[in-house]
């Protein structure tokens, strides 16, 4: 008997969990945080729907802390078996997970400061020693395709999803014992990257399985033709120009490389003339060295680049700044410069003291590359708000305000369907996860129109039987 259990990454895009059950042996498929409303939010601090310390292996798809941020939480509950995951995911954690305990930490210091808990002193989700000891657990193994043991009666293949730097399809097989038998076959896409997407692989084809878990994020949409060269090209040229600052907010890791990647395309073909570009972030320096180690996540340009012996996320004029004093400094700066800085929301980190400077001044530039969620100070002044308040000063907006879109790093659902062309036989079921409702039932909608095939948008808790 083998079952699958959805315990987030459905109705929603985040806390992406999926519980294999077979022959006593539990594993789990990702451990994400919920992110966004609060009711969602407040799943994290419920009880788990299952024992951490029952659980004998974790499998992680990539290093979103959508997929990976719950996971320091069950090993504070108790969970001390092997986290196995790609490479690269490993090495991206060692940045994540201390970083989310950081902010966890903050978070609970937050609530207890404005007397904002009813438990005394409010604790956090867990803290960086949890992180640490979750590092601790790490199996890091080649995003190959060649099957691991996960423990007795699972294996599993990991294969490129490229989505981000070492995003794995995985493919589970679960043995029923008997020298005769086949085994239960589950595939898991994870997050699918898009096709000809920078820096990274496209996706691996897809296995051939008996389940299967596709992700719908872009169920309903499509990304359209977004030349982001182009319009990155034109804010760079123009901002020159009027010799201003560029401040581009980036999450640290993952879009500020790509971010990077693109700059020094375009300096290369001499669409833009070459400025100081700043990377005020620890973190993203950090991420940068990890895109680097691992060749089996590159695609052909990145790898011939790395073959000449060029830095491919290295731009003519860089420097990045690890100290508080050295982010100061950068300040006293003058000229056209690009800064890029974390958080990408403007909801903390260094990207704050920036902005602070840029916003009210008329010669700068202000340049979204990521999503702006609903709240916050990002959104505001990508919506044309006069003012906004920073670290309790109202700062005026007066610099030019522009958004380069196409930096999705997920498939639409045509990419999807091309990509589940590529499966050689018909499973026996599919289901769709990681998408807003609306999305997980156009994703299933597709696949029924284009294959026949039977799908399932599953619930929330709901536990569904593979044999
Ligand atoms: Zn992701």
């Amino acid at each position: 008997m083998a079952t699958i259990s959805f315990y987030g990454g459905v109705g929603t895009v985040t806390g992406s969990k999926y519980l294999l059950e077979h022959n006593g042996k539990k594993v789990l498929v990702d451990c994400g945080l919920f992110q966004g409303h609060k009711e969602l939010r407040e799943r994290n601090w419920q009880d788990p729907p299952f024992v951490p310390e029952g659980i004998d292996a974790v499998i992680i798809t990539h290093a979103h802390i959508d997929h990976t941020g719950f996971l320091p939480r069950i090993v504070r509950l108790g969970f001390n078996g092997p986290v196995v995951t790609s490479r690269a995911t490993g090495d991206l954690l060692k940045i994540l997970l201390p970083d989310s305990a950081r902010l966890q930490e903050e978070d609970a210091d937050y609530r207890n400061r404005h007397n904002l808990t009813s438990h005394s002193p409010a604790l956090p989700l867990y803290d960086e020693e949890d992180a640490r000891a979750t590092l601790a657990l790490l199996r890091p193994v080649p995003n190959d395709g060649n099957p691991v043991e996960i423990c007795e009666g699972f294996k599993a293949s990991f294969l490129v999803a490229g989505h981000i730097m070492g995003a794995s399809l995985v493919l589970v097989e679960m043995d029923n014992g008997r020298p005769d038998g086949k085994p239960v076959r589950f595939l898991f896409s994870g997050d699918l990257g898009h096709y000809d997407q920078a820096i990274v692989k496209d996706p691996a084809t897809p296995p051939d399985c008996d389940y299967l878990m596709c992700e719908s994020t872009y169920g309903d949409r499509l990304h359209g033709d977004i030349d982001s060269e182009t319009q990155m090209a034109r804010i760079i040229n123009e901002a020159a120009k009027r010799n201003g600052p560029i401040l581009i907010p980036a999450f640290a890791v993952g879009r500020t490389q790509e971010v990077l990647y693109m700059i020094r395309e375009l300096e290369e073909r001499k669409k833009i003339p070459i400025l100081p570009v700043i990377i005020d972030s620890p973190m993203a320096a950090q991420a940068t060295q990890v895109y680097n180690r691992w060749n089996e996540e590159h695609d052909l340009e990145y790898a011939s680049i790395l073959a000449h012996k060029k830095h491919p996320l290295r731009t003519a004029s860089m420097m990045t700044t690890s100290s508080r004093d050295e982010s100061k400094r950068l300040n006293e700066m003058k000229g056209a410069r690009i800064i890029i800085s974390a958080s990408g929301m403007l909801t903390g980190g260094r990207v704050l003291h920036h902005a602070m400077r840029v916003l009210p001044n008329e010669n700068a530039t202000i340049v979204f590359v990521g999503y702006q969620a609903a709240g916050t100070t990002g959104r505001r002044v990508q919506d044309g708000e006069r003012e906004v308040r920073i670290m309790k000063n109202w700062i005026p907006v007066r610099c030019h305000v522009e958004k380069v879109e196409g930096f999705s790093a997920h498939a639409d659902w045509k990419a999807v369907l091309r990509w589940l062309s590529g499966l050689k036989t018909t499973p026996k079921m599919v289901f769709t996860t990681h998408g807003e409702p609306d999305a997980a039932e156009a994703m299933a909608g597709h696949i029924r129109d284009e294959f026949g095939w039977n799908v399932i948008v599953p619930e929330y808790q709901q536990t569904v039987d593979l044999t």
